[in-house]
């Protein structure tokens, strides 16, 4: 199979030669434009007579700074207030942004194009989209074009994509429409003559999907691109999809930028917040100079050059100033630049729910949001990361209200990232010093190692010695991050040939333990029956045992939408024949138990903790289950004690737990993404189990049918896993119920032994180990209250406290208090003579 490149490559010459077919060229004609071929082999569109393309590289970069075209301006909020009422009056519906973390995909952590809201299961056809046609002003975050940012005046980590999409079939598809509808926006829009656009033919191929675009420009700056996603490549050539999609991307930040000519993007899309930054840092544009550094400033793309150093000279030279003073002018305010542009991404990114941290895209969101404290803490601003995130957020309220209502939460994060920070930089002092005093060049390799496993980036090397920071070092470093594979199977795939798919019965009622079902096929000790009650293993919880008549089942589990039973030997059934299956309940409570107490734990943490928390993965067995959840900090034992109160209180009111199976985009909209707890889900319809004003989740296990059932939670321990990730262990129901008598055995043994009551025994095992450590290991014994333990600290603390700060103090695990106070004390009476 070709890769996309090759076919996008192949597809825009053989789209060219034949334009009628592929491109708007009625519409196009009507306006009057004319089709030319650009030296760089482009096929273009004017109503001109230029003979070049709009592409800056053949057209000499920008010319639209502080002499823009456009006879609309617009600010950034105008710019897609504008859009959106042109676009509703020629049929669009608009809708509100998705969250920049793409929680309903398995191979993506971040939303990078508009298009990624509806991959996979609206392009496939499978769901319905949520309007069609539609407008979106998709938040996107990408982590290439890092380095760029500040210096380019163009570059962003997180930008507005504005989507305008449509999902219809061969026979609906009219592209003169939609190209038309595009146009409106360029001329009313932004308020542009024809003789300012220029529209290119190209081809776009991703995902094994294809079709011809047209790109757009005005002086020199591509504003958008419509592409028309029309064909799959298949191992027979390519196939025409059953659904034609629509997929125009346009920069929000472009085209506000365009309509005010500024010097660079960024005064035009966060003027308020450039202002106060100039204010507070006394750094500030000169307005002269930039004037003639910006047309080149492209040119520093360090995407596209091999020296940067050279073109940085290059650049000066060509602008008539020395290189040391361009540098010393333009460098701090690309760093302001920087500043507030990561700033601005992650507070959408944190905002929609994601922790940086050391793994995936937390990864890429802390690279960010370390390279900003960097360069505040490199020229000693007087400002904070909380304080941009606030001014972005007053401004963008009146299109993403949801920033301002979410800063609380930032806040905290974004503190305890700068603490983590300032950790970091202690810490590092000593190993740059070290590596400085060895006095060898440190290679780009040791920059991108010392950065990735220590958290030192070279600007902190740079403050202790001059070195030269890589080239595109943050895109370099941020690719460390490889996309996101879903996990595979692991069981050897049975061929089944073409079986009915199982009609699911614990989907219904998780207290039918008992069915008829008819014997499909059995495959040595394998059974696939037409329907089932069986559970098996998914979703973190374990499968059911029981029997299929007189034969055990020892494992259940699913392959793709076909339940195969294994059973302790080979069967004698045969095809046709009605078998009666039988669940073991006791498990299947337990089991149930523990999978509804996920769900309850999960929303008890949410109300106590804050919205940041989302479910990273959870583990149902039958003894215990465990959820793990994003925080940034361990639990202090206030917040366990909260957060099991709060699951008890849900176990008494007996909240009823409903199930239902809901249409994929129906359930998104009435209760939003956090229905993605569990992660990506597949399939068009859903089943969405909801706790009524309390936790509601797309998930397949077997579940309770109210709360109370639940009987108890106990959670057993809490452990800070990895950066940004907390283990809650917990019991429910029976398991609780032993957990909790468990406990006050421990406690009762102990206090027997130690002579006590219960609330003493903190105090008297810290007096025993210390009178231990005196006789037992240093030896010295100084009178007979050496051998008399005697203190009557009580504690104030509950029964599962008392026994947590025992262990504590004994150095050991709960479930070793007793043998190690029995040990301690056996030690210390041996030595009483
Ligand atoms: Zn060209
Ligand atoms: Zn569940």
């Amino acid at each position: 199979m070709k890769s996309d490149k090759e076919i996008k490559k192949e597809f825009k010459i053989k789209a060219s030669k034949n334009p009628e077919k592929y491109y708007a060229v009625d519409h196009l004609k009507k306006e009057g434009f004319k089709r030319k071929k650009c030296k760089c082999g482009t096929y273009f569109w004017t109503t001109t007579n230029s003979k070049l393309c709009g592409d800056p590289a053949c057209s000499g970069g920008f010319r639209f700074i502080g002499n823009t075209p456009a006879k609309q301006e617009l600010d950034y909020i105008q710019t897609w207030k504008k859009f959106a009422s042109i676009m509703k009056k020629l049929g669009y519906t608009e809708i509100k942004r998705y969250p920049v973390v793409a929680r309903w995909r398995d191979d993506q952590y971040w939303v990078g194009a508009s298009i990624y809201d509806f991959q996979p299961h609206v392009v496939s056809g499978a769901v319905e989209p949520p309007a069609n046609p539609l407008v979106v002003p998709q938040f996107c975050l990408r982590f290439n074009d890092i380095d760029n940012v500040g210096i380019t005046g163009a570059h962003y980590t997180g930008f507005v994509m504005i989507g305008q999409h449509m999902f219809v079939p061969k026979e609906k598809w009219d592209q003169n429409k939609v190209f038309s509808d595009i146009h409106q926006w360029l001329k009313k829009g932004l308020g542009l003559p024809n003789k300012e656009i220029t529209f290119h033919e190209d081809a776009w191929a991703g995902g094994g999907n294809f079709g011809p675009c047209m790109e757009y420009f005005s002086r020199g700056l591509e504003l958008g691109n419509q592409v028309y996603m029309l064909f799959e490549q298949t191992s027979k050539g390519p196939k025409e999809l059953p659904l034609k999609v629509l997929d125009m991307g346009m920069g929000h930040e472009r085209n506000a930028w365009f309509t005010k000519g500024t010097s660079t993007s960024y005064e035009a899309v966060f003027p308020t917040v450039a202002k106060k930054l100039y204010k507070i840092t006394g750094i500030k544009p000169e307005g002269k100079l930039m004037r003639k550094f910006l047309p080149y400033s492209s040119y520093l793309n360090v995407d596209e050059v091999d020296d940067i150093d050279k073109t940085w000279k290059q650049v000066a030279k060509k602008i008539n100033i020395d290189v040391k003073e361009l540098k010393e002018k333009i460098l701090p305010l690309s760093a302001l630049y920087s500043v507030a542009e990561h700033t601005r991404a992650a507070l959408f990114a944190i905002s929609d729910g994601a922790l940086p941290n050391n793994v995936g895209g937390g990864y890429n969101l802390r690279v960010i949001i370390r390279r900003a404290m960097d360069f505040i803490d490199k020229y000693k601003w007087h400002v904070t990361m909380n304080e941009i995130a606030e001014w972005h957020a007053d401004y963008l309220q009146p299109l993403f209200p949801e920033l301002k209502k979410n800063l609380d939460s930032v806040k905290t994060i974004l503190d305890v990232e700068y603490k983590k920070y300032q950790e970091t930089k202690k810490k590092s002092k000593q190993l740059i010093s070290n590596l400085l005093k060895k006095k060898t060049k440190i290679s780009e390799s040791k920059f991108i190692e010392l950065y990735s496993s220590h958290g030192i980036s070279p600007e902190m090397i740079a403050e202790y010695a001059p070195v030269k920071i890589p080239d595109n070092f943050y895109a370099k470093v941020s690719q460390l991050q490889k996309e996101i594979q879903p996990v595979k199977e692991k069981k050897a795939k049975l061929h089944i040939g073409n079986l009915p798919d199982t009609e699911i019965l614990y989907y219904k009622d998780f207290a039918l333990v008992e069915f008829e079902a008819v014997v499909l096929k059995v495959i040595n000790d394998k059974v696939i029956l037409d329907k089932t009650a069986f559970y098996p293993t998914s979703g973190g919880q374990l499968h059911d045992l029981g029997t299929l008549d007189k034969y055990k089942v020892i494992d259940v589990y699913k392959q793709g939408s076909h339940v195969i039973h294994v059973l302790d030997k080979k069967p004698n059934f045969k095809k046709g024949q009605i078998v009666k299956g039988k669940i073991d309940f006791s498990r299947r409570l337990q089991l149930a138990q523990h999978h509804t107490s996920t769900h309850i734990i999960n929303g008890a943490a949410k109300r106590v903790l804050g919205n940041h928390i989302w479910q990273a993965g959870a583990h149902k067995q039958l003894d215990k289950a465990r959820l793990d959840i994003t925080h940034y900090a361990s639990l202090t034992d206030d917040q366990v004690k909260d957060i099991e109160k709060l699951a008890n209180e849900i176990i008494k009111e007996n909240k009823p737990v409903y199930s239902d199976l809901m249409p994929r985009n129906i359930a998104e909209k009435k209760y939003g993404f956090t229905i993605y707890q569990g992660g990506a889900v597949p399939g068009k319809v859903l089943r969405i189990i909801s706790i009524p004003d309390f936790d509601t989740e797309a998930c397949g296990g077997t579940h309770l049918h109210t709360t109370g059932e639940a009987k108890l939670i106990k959670i057993i321990k809490t452990s800070k896993i990895q950066d940004g990730m907390v283990r809650i262990e917990f019991t429910a129901g029976e398991a609780a119920a032993k957990e909790i008598e468990h406990e006050t055995e421990i406690l009762q043994q102990a206090a027997k032994i130690l002579d006590c009551k219960i609330n003493q025994i903190p105090g008297r095992a810290k007096e025993l180990f210390e009178k231990w450590k005196k006789v037992v290991k240093k030896r010295r014994i100084d009178s007979k209250d050496d051998f008399i333990l005697h203190s009557k600290e009580e504690s104030q603390d509950t029964e599962p406290i008392i026994l947590k700060n025992t262990a504590l103090i004994l150095k050991t695990q709960p479930e070793h208090v007793v043998k190690t106070i029995s040990r301690f004390k056996n030690d210390l009476m041996k030595k009483k003579k």
